[in-house]
């Protein structure tokens, strides 16, 4: 038995995106590092830590709900993250938690903490796994290789929380990224507001790892990634043209071909209005090209339907687009005004029940699609991620799908399967979002 003291526990509550969720680890990491415990638990905790998101209205309700509730339940809240960027709004309804700062603040938020709730005397510290502390399962792991972004896209305020574009030194990027894969780690997604401006704000100069020279740009990373022989998945890449340059390392292999890319919308008088980076790039042709060098590349986007000015000639625009584009995996949000975006004042507003009838008719559209594609995987053998494995089946997903996100390979739990490991398996049948699977070429052996 363990004798070794106790920490103080403390409360943590992640809201928002993978964004938000690498903060809340580095900070996690950092108090299990200094002898806390982290406790699930609020009347068990000496305190609360709530990482918050401002991205979207629905965000903020649910945030400041989650305060409230912290503070009923506790009373000592430390809130930090995109909402904390605008504190007066949390200490307007909440004046009494304890501090408030921004995305990013974590040496503030450990001071906080610290003060409220002061690191225990002499502990004997639980030695925190190499790679820190996860949030997501062991064997996934979100990289995030920048923060912020230089664009100002007219329905979005990350640049106004966040501020412009920081990228991290590409050796502390393959340093945690080395970490990650030699503890355990069998999958990495590569996060940021603007994956494919990796960067562009330090002029793509050269760092080292490992004592060689590495340049700060997505094409170099990715090929050091590689070498970790692990899964790497790119997540919010723009299509601007050095995306090209990605396309020949996943025909090789050695990067997932899966590109999550942002489109939002088709039509250019939208796209206009909404200031998207790469508004002005031949999509469709880019994606045909890419598609000639990588013909499984899987292409995953999310779209705003019901931007103000939108016309029905504009969404059909978009469902035109759609059947042309054939992407694999897409989600779709009508829009929603968010409290200090200049689309707001753009142009009219589309009325609710428009936007709801075009979410309708867009959901339909890309289900087909999506249902179509996935049933020509059936007969393909293709390789496949364990997740979870419970009484009755193993549920994993193919390198074409994304954690949480995309879809999921259900296979009979009659395998001696684990979370993490990696398998060639069969598709025998597949629904609108799901496919089923069995281990290829596997024999009695391998059965439990
Ligand atoms: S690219 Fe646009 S949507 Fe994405 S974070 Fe930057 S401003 Fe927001």
């Amino acid at each position: 038995m363990s004798n070794k003291p106790l920490g103080k526990k403390i409360g943590m509550v992640s809201l928002g995106c993978p964004k938000a969720l690498v903060d809340s680890e580095r900070i996690l990491t950092q108090l299990k590092t200094e002898g806390y415990e982290i406790s699930d638990d609020y009347n068990d905790s000496e305190l609360v830590v709530i990482n918050t998101c401002g991205f979207i209205d629905s965000a903020i309700e649910e945030s400041l709900g989650t305060i409230g509730e912290a503070m009923e339940a506790n009373g000592k809240v430390i809130v930090t993250g995109c909402l904390g960027a605008n504190k007066e709004k949390i200490l307007e309804k909440y004046p009494d938690v304890l501090s408030v700062t921004g995305p990013q603040a974590y040496e503030e938020v450990l001071n906080s903490v610290h003060q409220y709730a002061a690191p225990a005397h002499n502990p004997h510290i639980d030695l925190v796994p190499p790679q820190g502390v996860k949030l997501t399962p062991r064997h996934y792991a979100y990289l995030k290789i920048s923060e912020g972004c230089n664009h100002r896209c007219t329905f979005c305020i990350i640049p106004h929380l966040r501020g412009d574009l920081v990228s991290r030194p590409v050796g502390d990027i393959l340093d945690e990224a080395e970490k990650l894969a030699k503890a355990g780690v069998r999958e990495l997604l590569v996060i940021s507001q603007d994956t494919s401006a990796y960067g562009v704000d330090i002029r793509y100069r050269t760092g080292f790892w490992q004592g060689r020279p590495v340049k700060s740009n997505l094409v170099e990373l990715c090929e050091n990634l590689s070498q970790l022989g692990i899964w790497v998945r790119l997540h919010y890449v723009y299509p601007y043209p050095n995306v090209d340059k990605l396309i020949p390392l996943m025909a090789e292999r050695k990067i997932l071909p899966y590109l999550d890319i942002p489109f939002q919308h088709s039509s250019p008088a939208i796209l206009k209005n909404m200031k998207r980076p790469a508004h002005t790039e031949n999509s469709l042709r880019r994606i045909e090209n890419w598609r000639r060098d990588v013909p499984d590349l899987t292409l995953r986007s999310t779209f705003i339907v019901g931007f103000p000015g939108e016309t029905e000639a504009d969404f059909q625009h978009l469902l035109d687009w759609l059947e042309t584009a054939q992407l694999d995996r897409v989600g779709c949000f009508k829009y929603s005004p968010v409290e200090g975006a200049p689309a707001n004042d753009i142009a009219e507003h589309v009325p609710e029940e428009v936007k709801e009838e075009r979410w309708a008719r867009f959901m339909e559209k890309q289900a087909q699609i999506s249902a179509q594609r996935l049933q020509k995987k059936v007969g393909q053998t293709l390789q496949v991620i364990v997740d979870q494995v419970d009484e009755d089946n193993i549920t994993g997903r193919s390198w074409a799908d994304a954690p949480e996100i995309d879809g999921e390979v259900i296979t009979k739990n009659e395998w001696d399967l684990k979370p993490g490991d990696i398998f060639e398996a069969r598709i025998t049948a597949a629904d609108d979002y799901d496919l089923y699977a069995e281990p290829a070429d596997w024999d009695e052996e391998h059965k439990d």
